[in-house]
């Protein structure tokens, strides 16, 4: 029964009666509506009570197995059943990373503007490859807006993406094209003479995508150069000529440099000039991981380090990271996008042509067709709840928070600071960390935080030691937040043996918050 809907009496031309017949899985609309405000409901209390409770709970054997090898019985459910689902089975285990006390990754909480926004652009449904919908032009502005705030220049266009790794990915597949299409390698024998030559630069430190991005495009180990980095983790543009140089006398064809601008380990910026001016020198496509610290042209405190931005070929940036706009939204951006339109426009018979005049459909700028709006909504709402200046303020406050950790980090005797910044990270050590192993106590001490269930870090390993690792990307963080992280590692340092899990599971936050 519950497919079916309340016999409504309507004639033609009633515009608002509701449609006689109703083919699951539609439903009535007064039902719609009801479950709509109840699930409203749950989720502005849900959100509200986050912090009063563990930031992560661990799951039992059987209830992972239930959700791992769900059966589909013959009847359909209820639609109000989906969130009694979602509240007993899935909401109380996330990772944590809606919790101010949540440290690990670089995970935010969702901006309530795209939680919204996401469910509207669910509702309106248009794909954002094909055809002509609003949505669609919206991504091509939201991506103009990316670009303003990253220091790109007017001529910017790209894509909104499922995050940084898929960013990374068209953007080595973007470098690869041109580069090809420059060297006039054409489609024949030289095409794959050439292709097997192509040699990719990037920083020790750069994140794991841009090797898997390599990979992903046809390049074998072999051809990658991680490039040494200085002390403090920045790509050494010294060593990368050197590099570029030795290959170029050995016949292999350099043909992209990628920097990172906020380094996952410990928050670093490459320099950007030099690498322009060398890839400019010898022929290399210049591709920014800015996945976190994209948007740094953005800070004044961080703007000096991101002089040059607007030369480099293209940019990845993560708006779930810093923006806080629900995963998983990522951006590539590139300042001459036909770039992306040679990489990857295809045509079909079952794609009629655009209209004369008509802009390229986005679906010719990467590697997707049927592709969600709720990006580019969830984006635009975030970015017009925040404003510019909100967008420099809540970078701001982390950068703010971070200081603050790394001073209480610097004036804690029994910790001692190892690395950390410009962008929001603490790397540090236990100072004495006994007759044992130190990275197996960090990876214990961090085990023994994340059990407790009042805050949760993570390790990192960086010159050649695990060490732990907190970093900042909650808006709810406080700076209570970072004394309670403080008093739960020196908790798990004193306490336990390598079983032991810390404090008996915590179900609530301790009262003084
Ligand atoms: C997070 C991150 C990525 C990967 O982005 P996803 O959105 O997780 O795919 C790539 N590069 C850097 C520097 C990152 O911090």
């Amino acid at each position: 029964m519950h497919h079916s809907s309340p016999a409504p009496e309507s004639g033609p031309g009633s515009a608002t009666a509701p449609p006689l017949c109703q083919v699951p899985p539609g439903v009535h609309p007064k039902v719609l509506r009801d479950e709509l405000v109840a699930a409203a409901e749950w989720v502005s209390h849900y959100l509200a009570e986050v912090p009063a409770g563990a930031v992560h709970r661990p799951m039992t054997p059987v209830h992972r197995a239930r959700l791992r090898e769900p059966s589909l019985a013959p009847q359909g459910q209820e639609l109000g059943q989906v969130l009694d689902f979602v509240r007993e089975e899935i909401a109380p285990y996330p990772t944590g990373n809606g919790h101010p006390a949540f440290f690990a990754w670089v995970n935010s909480p969702p901006a309530p503007a795209g939680l919204i926004a996401e469910l509207l652009a669910c509702a309106v449904n248009a794909t954002c490859g094909m055809g002509e919908n609003a949505l669609m032009d919206l991504e091509r502005g939201t991506v103009r807006m990316l670009a303003d705030l990253a220091g790109l220049p007017d001529t910017t266009g790209g894509v909104l993406t499922s995050g940084g790794s898929m960013a990374n990915l068209l953007a080595l597949a973007t470098a690869r094209t041109w580069f090809l299409t420059q060297h006039g390698a054409g489609d024949g024998p030289a095409y794959d003479r050439d292709h097997a030559r192509l040699t990719l630069y990037y920083s020790a430190q750069a994140h794991m995508s841009v090797a898997k991005a390599a990979a992903c495009i046809g390049l074998p180990a072999h051809r990658l150069r991680p490039v040494p980095t200085d002390h403090h983790d920045r790509l050494d543009p010294a060593a990368l000529r050197t590099a570029v140089a030795a290959d170029l006398d050995t016949g292999l064809l350099p043909f992209c440099t990628v920097t990172t601008l906020g380094t996952t380990a410990t928050g670093a910026v490459d320099p950007i000039e030099p690498v322009t001016a060398l890839c400019r020198e010898t022929g290399m496509w210049h591709h920014a991981d800015g996945a976190w610290g994209g948007l740094g042209a953005a800070v004044p405190a961080l703007a000096p380090l991101y002089q040059g931005i607007g030369g480099i070929d293209s940019l990845t940036v993560d708006p779930h990271k810093t923006l806080s706009v629900p995963v998983g939204c990522g951006a590539l951006l590139v300042p001459d996008p036909g770039n992306l339109h040679t990489a990857f426009a295809h045509q079909a018979s079952y794609l009629t042509a655009d209209e004369p005049g008509a802009l390229p459909w986005l679906s010719h700028a990467t590697i997707e067709l049927t592709r969600p709006g709720t990006r580019a909504l969830s984006l635009w709402a975030t970015l017009n709840h925040l404003g510019r200046d909100g967008v420099t303020s809540l970078i701001t406050h982390y950068l703010t928070l971070a200081d603050q950790l790394r001073e209480r980090i610097t004036a804690e005797p029994r910790l001692e600071l190892l690395a950390g910044g410009p962008w929001p990270v603490a790397c540090f050590r236990i100072t004495d960390p006994g007759s044992g192993d130190p990275d197996a106590l960090h990876t214990r001490v961090a085990r023994r935080v994340q059990a407790g269930g009042r805050a949760y870090l993570a390790t990192v390993t960086t010159g050649g030691h695990t060490v732990l690792r907190a970093c900042l990307c909650n808006y709810r963080t406080t700076s209570n937040d970072l004394d309670l992280l403080i008093r739960e590692i020196l908790h798990a340092t004193r306490t336990g043996t390598d079983t032991d899990g810390g404090h008996p599971t915590a179900s609530h936050r301790p009262t003084h918050r």
